[in-house]
């Protein structure tokens, strides 16, 4: 919000992320197509064993879909103290991704902006994901997981409506990104519930808490899912939160 008052574009599409600006190059956030290491220019970070302050370069960062070095490799070393962006005056405008241009049709825009994208956004995420003031979530429980082009072919033999779209340089071998959502869907965990611990009934992406689960309820039904999708489909899903 603060980037938008300023007409400052590329972080349009990240509208609505909660969280810190020091968190987010923890896991490269990203959202409709857009990840922080596009702005992404350096970072200051603390070394709590050494108590030095590093300074990470793009490179030093390696991030990677919902990685960094943070995330892995120094997990628990660095706390992250501030965090420079190199923003857009003139905006590239990234719509491709979603349903952002249903959206923007549906809102009456005429006239593409950083504000409209934004609030498309904002609008599809809100109809979609629950607020963690309302019910307790972490967003996307699981990635995205990526197979090789002849992987999912045989994927789309067996289940025709299988949602995947190309990934990476089509000059490699071809890998195709699955919407998990759609794989633990279609395992019928999509609005499930026992105790306290549920599969969101809008986004079967986000597991919830209704009040007093414990941790290892939603680990152990976080474990099920992955147990049922590698059953049903042979993909191995990856969390994307950390498990304390
Ligand atoms: C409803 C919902 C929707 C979400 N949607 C998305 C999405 O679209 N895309 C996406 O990428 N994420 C999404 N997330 C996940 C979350 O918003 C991000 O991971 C965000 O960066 C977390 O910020 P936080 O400040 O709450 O960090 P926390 O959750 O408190 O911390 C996350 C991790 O980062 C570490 N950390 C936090 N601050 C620092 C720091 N300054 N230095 C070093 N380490 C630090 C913590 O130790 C922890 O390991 C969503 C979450 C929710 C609840």
């Amino acid at each position: 919000m603060y980037c938008l008052d300023r007409d400052w574009a590329g972080v349009e599409n990240l509208s609505l992320i909660p969280g810190s600006v020091g968190a987010g190059p923890m896991q490269n956030i990203g959202a409709y197509g857009v990840e922080i290491r596009e702005v992404f220019c350096e970072l200051e970070a603390y070394h709590i064993r050494e108590r030095k302050v590093y300074t990470f370069s793009l490179n030093d960062c390696a991030f990677g879909y919902r990685e960094s070095v943070f995330k892995k490799k120094y997990r628990g070393e660095f706390v992250i103290l501030s965090v420079l962006f190199r923003l857009h005056k003139r905006p590239v405008f990234n719509t491709r991704y979603g349903a952002i241009r249903e959206e923007l049709d549906k809102m009456g825009v005429q006239e593409l902006s950083i504000r409209a994208i934004s609030q498309a956004v904002i609008n599809i995420r809100s109809s979609k994901l629950p607020d963690p003031a309302v019910v307790g979530n972490a967003g996307s429980f699981f990635k995205n997981p990526e197979v090789a082009g002849d992987v999912f072919a045989r994927l789309r033999e067996a289940f025709p409506a299988i949602v995947g779209y190309p990934v990476g340089d089509p000059a490699d071998s071809v890998k195709v990104k699955l919407a998990a959502g759609w794989l633990i869907e279609q395992c019928g965990w999509k609005g499930f519930r026992r105790g306290d611990a549920g599969c969101h009934a809008s986004q079967a992406l986000v597991l919830v808490n209704y009040g007093h689960a414990t941790g290892s309820e939603i680990y152990d039904l976080s474990t099920e899912i992955l147990q049922s999708v590698k059953a049903k489909f042979g993909v191995e899903l990856e969390r994307e939160v950390n498990i304390i």
